[in-house]
């Protein structure tokens, strides 16, 4: 279970999403003015439906105002001068948008589920927020048949921390539904396992639907791979395969870009990470144990039965950042090597290589494919094969660590659209708004 109470920090910015705390507190302002808490014991201001109707009206402007702030914020990401945007300047965090945001139908739809305006005691929230924003991507990425890719974090993601995709899951018919749609699927996850025997014991209920669901024809069957590590071991589904599962040699996935991560200079900031981790083991005094693998390097709890406390995996997490960060100022070599360092909820990692990575693995091994099956069918008219990688509008992350330090679904902002979700069954809701939205948009041509 996640824990709901606050922890300060002295590093407090990165635990905070600008973006959205800027939203709340534009819609903090109409709750402020309209709201009518006496109504509850006074006969003025009885009028729940008129408040709501007003709040509604005024809270809806707002996020009007904002798209159309964020429509100029895309404009100016496109423009060669990149000078800032309007928003830009009021949120400095604010990163690329790869679609608009059509935020205030997705703030009527849920108005509509959660009653926002109807409220008089409790603020628009940072969850009414991410909602509102989650609902408008998934009708941005899902208009025109734009969704070809989705990707999933696992933990907390598909199934509650430290389990498992059971085949009872309600998630599995609504993966299977974007199958059929042949919609692609990578899960990418910072479970780092290099064989598929502990990637089937995760995720069994699912593919062991893949490969008997009826609904699915053989080749899309194929459209669904693991990215394990966050962008360390690739996984093929396959029918025939042991565990369903068919590893992918590294050759035939790394980017080119990857490609030139050398090993001397993955070892030495291993080497680096895991002595910042050692440290900690012995100031904090830890009852831990330092994991070292090939591509990644954590610390688990001795007794597996014992929880470490959220602050000393948090504060590990900002110490062996910190560290890596001032190392990469001291050593080039290092500094070339991106690196993942999160909080793994019983544990602390840090993995060679992050999530934007692994995303953009599964935006060009799926591209790769679809670009040979062009080629095999005399379809290529003359495009090369980047011109099928799988675009980042095209593409939706679905995680539940989103925010900047020590939460590894963050980095793939930068590649794709994504969606915050805080459970499986936020997850579960999601999918659901997903498929509903597949169906109003007009079969392809
Ligand atoms: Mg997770």
């Amino acid at each position: 279970m996640t824990t709901r109470y606050r922890v300060e920090y002295a590093l407090k910015t990165h635990r905070r999403d600008q973006f959205i705390e800027w939203v709340k507190a534009l819609l903090a302002v109409p709750f402020v003015i309209y709201s009518q808490p006496t109504g509850v014991y006074d006969a003025e201001g009885r009028d729940v439906d008129g408040m709501a109707a007003e709040a509604h009206r005024r809270y809806a402007e707002i996020l009007k105002d904002v798209e159309e702030m964020i429509n100029d914020h895309i404009k100016h990401q496109n423009d060669k001068r990149k000078l800032p945007s309007k928003l830009k300047l009021l949120v400095p965090s604010a990163g690329p948008f790869f679609t608009n945001l059509p935020l205030e139908d997705a703030f009527t739809y849920q108005d509509s589920k959660r009653y926002i305006s109807s409220r008089r005691f409790v603020a628009p929230s940072f969850n009414d927020v991410r909602l509102i924003l989650n609902s408008a991507q998934v009708m941005a990425v899902t208009r025109n048949h734009g969704l070809q890719l989705a990707t999933f974090d696992g933990d907390v993601t598909l199934y509650d921390d430290g389990m498992s995709l059971e085949p009872s899951s309600p998630i599995i018919p609504r993966l299977i539904d974007l199958m059929r749609r042949d919609i692609m699927i990578g899960i990418v996850t910072a479970a780092g396992y290099t064989t598929p025997d502990l990637y089937h014991a995760r995720l069994h209920g699912l593919l062991d639907t893949i490969a008997t669901s009826p609904l699915l024809t053989p080749s899309q069957r194929r459209n669904l791979i693991i990215m394990g590590g966050e962008a360390n071991y690739l996984f093929e589904f396959s029918p025939d395969a042991p565990h369903l599962l068919l590893p992918v040699p590294r050759s035939n996935w790394l980017t080119s870009e990857m490609s030139t991560w050398s090993d001397p200079a993955i070892h030495s900031l291993l080497d680096v990470a895991e002595s910042a981790l050692r440290d900690c083991i012995r100031t904090l005094n830890l009852p831990a144990t330092v994991v070292r693998k090939d591509r990644a390097v954590g610390i688990i709890p001795r007794d597996p039965s014992v929880r470490l406390p959220r602050e000393t995996l948090e504060e590990t997490v900002l110490v062996v950042q910190k560290t890596l960060e001032i190392n990469a100022l001291r050593n080039p070599a290092d500094a070339r090597i991106p690196f993942c360092a999160f909080n793994g909820g019983r544990d602390v990692f840090v993995d060679i290589g992050d999530k934007s990575w692994g995303v953009t693995v599964c935006q060009n091994y799926f591209g790769k494919r679809r670009a040979a099956a062009a080629a095999a069918a005399g379809e290529r008219n003359g495009n090369d094969a980047s011109s099928f990688v799988i675009r980042g509008e095209n593409t939706l992350h679905v995680g539940d660590q989103f925010l900047s330090a020590g939460s590894n679904d963050f980095k793939a902002r930068s590649v794709c659209t994504t969606a915050w979700i805080a459970s499986p069954g936020e997850t579960l809701e999601l999918l659901e708004e997903v498929v509903e939205a597949l169906e109003k948009v007009p079969a392809a041509a």
